[in-house]
């Protein structure tokens, strides 16, 4: 994507000793990043688009990394090698710059990998990562292991390379990969694919061959962990050592294993033999979507040798924040709260897995994708819509062109609340699961997920 190969370097990317080195962007990522270059003895730079904040300037003076803000000079290309934080998009002028003057780029995940000491395990997918990274990191603890887990999910990556780790668990983005050329996982996953971030890789095409590379850039030994419908777009059709997983006993692809996701359990058919991953009951995240989610990360558990039971693995889990998240029940309505359902693909997962009729809150900075799937869900499942930010035109047209007429329209999210519980009956769900991120109103999914909360909190019972 940036025309990046190891060829075109004339340097092996992860020895930066003795280098120059600028770092582009100074948020948490950059900030690792300048700190781990320094540690390996890189001459280290960092160039940051827009305003650097205290908490950075104040580290990079502690630690004698000279810095720039509010744009980048003439100085950052003064280097050997560009090394890219992990939010940096191909068409950022910096990026266009550096080609330019023939300056290599390269990847935090390629600055990163070779350093890190322990078991690889990297979880890639458009919806569920965070929720299979941290439910593989808490599993692998109970059972005793010195795990590290970050990556695009809190902590940094480069984090981990300072010690020893039984193993480190990656959650990875589409960004992040589209850059990567060694990553060496023992276990990687794929949770699913769906159209996300066309916006920044140009194409659906290019974002699912960014997710693929978590498969191509395994151990050679590593396992892999996808979806059967995933087979043949991730181009993994001919791959060793994966395992599949669909609701069928039968999958169509044949691979080295498959899990089954039963009526009332997950089994994993491996190696010949059938068992029991564990029972539904046996969970408390809600949802179909979640039972994969926990499949998948047994099944990394299994392959990595911890054959602990599924129940004792997962004692203490607490569920993520804003991930169809129980927010409150008045007046036999339960509030749920799916603020991270930011694209089409997690909103229409959210819309099904939930049992019962629902009013559904949708809406907010939209990222061009096609309405139409969600529209279809919602006629399915809802009773009608509350919409509002900046797509609620958009939404609003997609759900009248599926023939969805039960449509209100609110100005923020205290009168969306309010009109959905005016038109909820009991036994009813009023679900925020916007299909849109929160950015037109909100710093982010989190803020959002809380207001809601607080205004559903504020809900009397009664009329
Ligand atoms: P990510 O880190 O990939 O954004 P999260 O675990 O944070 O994923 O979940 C984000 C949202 O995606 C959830 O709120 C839920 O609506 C949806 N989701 C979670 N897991 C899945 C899954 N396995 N399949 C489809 N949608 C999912």
């Amino acid at each position: 994507m940036d025309g990046l190969n190891l060829d075109d370097l004339n340097l092996k990317r992860s020895n930066v000793k003795g280098k120059r080195i600028t770092v582009v962007g100074a948020g948490i990522s950059g900030r690792e990043l300048a700190l781990m270059a320094k540690r390996l003895g890189a001459r280290v730079f960092v160039s940051e688009a827009g305003l650097v904040s205290t908490a950075a300037s104040d580290l990079f003076g502690r630690s004698g990394i000279d810095w720039e803000g509010e744009g980048h000079t003439e100085r950052a290309f003064q280097a050997d090698a560009l090394l890219l934080s992990s939010g940096i998009p191909p068409s950022a002028e910096v990026v266009q710059g550096a080609r330019r003057r023939g300056i290599p780029l390269i990847g935090e995940l390629d600055l990163v990998a070779p350093h890190i000491r322990g078991k690889l395990v990297a979880v890639t997918g458009s919806n569920g990562k965070s929720t299979v990274t941290s439910l593989i990191g808490h599993m692998l603890r109970r059972a005793g292991w010195e795990v590290g887990v970050g990556g695009n999910l809190g902590t940094a990556a480069s984090t981990f390379t300072d010690r020893d780790f039984d193993a480190v668990v990656l959650e990875l983005s589409s960004f992040q990969l589209a850059r990567a050329s060694v990553l060496s996982a023992a276990v990687s996953v794929v949770t699913n694919l769906a159209p996300d971030h066309i916006d920044w890789h140009g194409s659906y095409e290019a974002y699912v061959e960014a997710k693929a590379r978590v498969l191509s850039l395994r151990a050679p030994s590593g396992w892999g962990i996808v979806q059967d419908r995933d087979v043949e777009a991730l181009g993994a059709a001919g791959a060793e050592r994966l395992l599949t997983l669909s609701w069928s006993r039968t999958p169509v692809h044949r691979m080295a294993g498959h899990i089954f996701m039963d009526a009332d359990r997950a089994c994993l058919m491996w190696d010949g033999t059938e068992r029991t991953l564990f029972r539904y009951s046996e969970t408390s995240l809600l949802g179909g979507h979640n039972r994969e989610n926990v499949a998948m990360s047994l099944a990394v558990l299994r392959i990595l040798g911890v054959d602990l039971p599924a129940r004792v693995l997962m004692e203490g889990f607490a569920p993520l924040p804003h991930r169809c998240e129980h927010a409150g029940a008045v007046d036999g309505v339960v509030y749920v709260d799916d603020s991270k359902g930011t694209n089409v693909a997690a909103s229409v997962t959210a819309m099904t897995s939930l049992e019962g009729r629902k009013i559904v809150i949708l809406g907010g900075r939209g990222k061009g994708e096609d309405y139409a799937p969600l529209a279809e869900a919602v006629v399915r499942e809802a009773d009608a819509a509350v919409l509002l930010g900046e797509e609620r035109d958009a939404v609003a047209d997609a759900l009248r062109k599926a023939g969805f007429s039960a449509i209100r329209m609110a100005e923020d999210m205290e009168e969306a609340v309010l009109t959905a519980r005016e038109l909820a009956r009991p036994g009813m769900t009023v679900l925020l699961s916007p299909a849109c991120t929160s950015w037109d109103m909100y710093a982010n999914y989190g803020e959002r997920g809380d207001h809601f909360r607080s205004i559903v909190r504020g809900l009397k019972v009664g009329p």
